[in-house]
């Protein structure tokens, strides 16, 4: 039976650093061999300080870098940020002050290896330096996200797919959720990170992942040999159904994941935690697709007044659905396939996902819910 440990946790240092070592000792740590190849993959999504609980803290970072030394072992820091240059990511973020005078290498994934990840997706490109390494920790944070509700432990390893690769995977996947769900779970259970330790201390709520949300106190340090039940346990304790998260949904249908998991700790309930609007992309008769897209479903939505027209959005759009003039952006709704990526490496927050009016009243009407 797979188990989820949970910690009531603050960033005291001294104190988070004891927790992770608990979490790791307990959920079998002490089998990473001395020498051996250690991947650490936080949540390093764009440029972004602690406060704005974006990125995985620097100190749960720091705390399992330690770790992983203490053991002998070879850690390495890697992701492929959708926005920004990785050393800026490690720099605004604090990971690299934090990690100052530690035996610790911080690479960016830059090569790629194909993996057969199964049907319909069959062989795809994932980080070689993620596939090879002798451990994988997976360090997410918890986040709310405008697409996917949730970006947690499984949607955290799709930073394992390089650089552009990433919105290649989403406009291919198109506006089907449940389809880019199922890449998720291919990608995570084809990479079966040994440890995944979720940052949930302060989390981010609201219109996540990027600028737009808000960070939100949870004080939860939680781990498990088992992204899928981490990520059944997170939704749990935001009273949450488990199979609203598509990737839940997806691997608990895979037969992934059993749904009798053990919880170590107590399970906090918290209370009004504020997910994104997410509405269904399509609804009704087939034939209405095409023109429900165009003018009922939610949108990325620009605020003017925020947008410095510093360009990351148009240039990360899988779609190449954003345009702009010399005051603001535009978007091309026919072409917007709905991933929100842009809303995601906005650095100014300007971005968010807006349901349209004749949206609001169709469902209103065909009594909907999200
Ligand atoms: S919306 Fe955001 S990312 Fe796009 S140009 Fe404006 S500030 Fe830059
Ligand atoms: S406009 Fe935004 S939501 Fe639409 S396809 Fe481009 S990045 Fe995705």
């Amino acid at each position: 039976m797979a188990k989820v440990i949970l910690k009531k946790a603050s960033y005291d240092y001294e104190a988070l650093k004891e927790q992770v070592c608990e979490v790791m000792n307990s959920l079998g740590g002490k089998e990473i061999m001395p020498r051996s190849s250690v991947v650490i993959k936080p949540n390093l999504l764009a440029p972004a300080p602690p406060d704005k609980a974006m990125l995985t803290h620097p100190l749960v970072v720091k705390a399992t870098v330690e770790y992983v030394l203490q053991r002998g072992a070879c850690p390495r820091i890697s992701d492929s940020p959708a926005m920004g240059s990785f050393e800026k990511v490690l720099k605004e973020s604090g990971i690299k002050d934090a990690l100052g005078g530690l035996d610790v290498e911080c690479r960016e994934f830059k090569e790629s290896e194909s993996v057969n990840i199964g049907e319909p997706f069959n062989f795809i490109e994932i980080s070689r330096d993620a596939l090879r390494a002798d451990v994988v920790i997976n360090l997410p944070k918890l986040k709310t996200h405008s697409q996917m509700l949730l970006t947690l432990g499984v949607k955290n390893l799709f930073g394992c797919i390089v650089g552009l690769r990433k919105p290649e995977w989403h406009f291919r996947t198109g506006v089907d959720r449940e389809m880019f769900a199922k890449l998720l779970v291919g990608i995570c259970r084809v990479l079966k990170p040994s440890f995944t330790i979720l940052d949930g201390i302060v989390a981010l709520e609201g219109q996540g992942p990027g600028k737009g949300g808000t960070p939100r106190s949870l004080g939860v340090l939680m781990g498990s040999e088992d992204a899928f039940a981490l990520d059944i346990v997170v939704c749990r304790m935001l009273g949450i159904e488990p199979e609203r998260l598509l990737t839940n949904r997806v691997a608990l249908e895979a037969g992934l994941v059993e749904s009798a998991l053990r919880v170590e700790g107590d399970l906090p309930g918290v209370s009004d935690f504020k997910l994104p609007e997410i509405a269904p992309l399509v609804f009704g008769p087939k034939a209405f697709h095409g023109a429900m897209r165009r003018h009922f479903v939610q949108r990325p939505a620009s605020h003017d007044t925020l947008c410095r027209l510093c360009g990351e959005c148009w240039k990360y759009c899988p779609a190449k659905a954003i345009t702009h003039d010399t005051k603001r952006v535009r978007f091309d709704y026919e072409k917007c396939i709905r991933c929100y990526c842009c809303i995601e490496v906005c650095p100014h927050g300007a971005l968010s996902a807006e349901e349209t009016i004749p949206g609001k009243v169709i469902r209103r009407i065909m009594k909907i819910s999200s």
